[in-house]
């Protein structure tokens, strides 16, 4: 609620979490961050399940995303939304940046790319060592022969696209102005192989669609919002205010992880654990770091 009592419609935050794990203890600060930012404000907190990774997606862990947000007292406005319902969509925009001739195939294996930066590592992007370039500049014809019989990804050419665009700036409450700079991208993959499209530019549409005025998530997507201002401008995107909170660290200092043995909510769940105390506890500390994960 605003000073006034009034909800303010004009702020929507949103928690999209990818349901291809349980959620632990990171995920429900992340969630709590996003949820306060919009109830601060008087604004809509929207839940999206970005399931477009359909290998990796499960209905047990959306199930178990829900269970776990109503117990720590979290609630979203409106229904549910699911990006497996918006391939079509999304499809359109790649069609958009093709016809923009803003896309290349690639046709490198994690093989060849890994023997790459044993050539000579490359240094970090968004997406991990930036990509070295290798298929930018294949003929088109050969590409398209090799299409017939080939896996292939389609790679954002990022340098043409900001030829195109021109300087790009974004806004966040936390880190400030931020300007971008290409060099530190890299062609990021907008189609990966198998999955009709890749989280940046399903994220940068989505965000868009739903009305998002605020992104709030975790520093270890600040990176990427670069991508996502490119895509903005290139397809008449508008532009969110952003705000990338620390991430919850355990206490040797490292990010908690679905990959590490991190406590997932399901499990303090069934100990018996209040969700709500939880959020509490995030509430009463300011960005908690060092957490003690037997504790929890
Ligand atoms: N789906 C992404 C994830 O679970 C987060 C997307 C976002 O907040 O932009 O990491």
């Amino acid at each position: 609620m605003t000073s006034s009592g009034q909800l303010n419609r004009d702020i929507v935050v949103r928690f999209a979490p990818s349901p291809n794990g349980l959620l632990h203890l990171g995920h429900a600060y992340a969630a709590m961050v996003a949820h306060d930012f919009a109830r601060e404000r008087g604004g809509r907190f929207l839940l999206r399940i970005e399931d477009i990774d359909s290998a990796r997606s499960r209905p047990e862990f959306v199930e178990a995303i829900l269970a776990d947000l109503k117990w720590l007292g979290l609630t979203w406005d409106g229904d549910v939304i699911f990006q497996s319902d918006r391939f079509e969509s999304y499809a359109a925009a790649v069609e958009r940046l093709k016809d923009l001739d803003m896309l290349y195939r690639c046709f490198c294996t994690r093989t060849s790319m890994r023997q790459a930066q044993e050539a000579g590592p490359q240094p970090e992007g968004p997406d991990g060592p930036i990509y070295a370039g290798t298929c930018r500049h294949l003929e088109p014809v050969l590409a398209r022969e090799r299409a017939r019989t080939e896996p292939h990804s389609w790679r954002l050419d990022v340098a043409k696209a900001i030829a195109r665009t021109g300087p790009l700036d974004w806004y966040d409450e936390r880190h400030g102005e931020q300007i971008i700079h290409a060099e530190k991208l890299g062609d990021v993959i907008i189609v990966p192989k198998n999955t009709p499209v890749a989280y940046h530019l399903a994220v940068t549409l989505d965000d868009a669609r739903d009305g998002i005025t605020h992104v709030v998530r975790g520093d270890d997507l600040f990176a990427s919002t670069d991508i996502h201002r490119l895509l903005q401008a290139l397809l008449g995107l508008p532009t969110p205010t952003y705000f990338h909170h620390p991430l919850l660290l355990d206490e040797s200092g490292a990010k908690l992880s679905k990959s590490r043995d991190s406590a997932s909510l399901s499990v303090l769940r069934a100990a018996g654990r209040s969700g709500y105390g939880l959020v509490q506890e995030f509430r009463a500390a300011n960005f908690p770091v060092g957490i003690s994960l037997s504790a929890a």
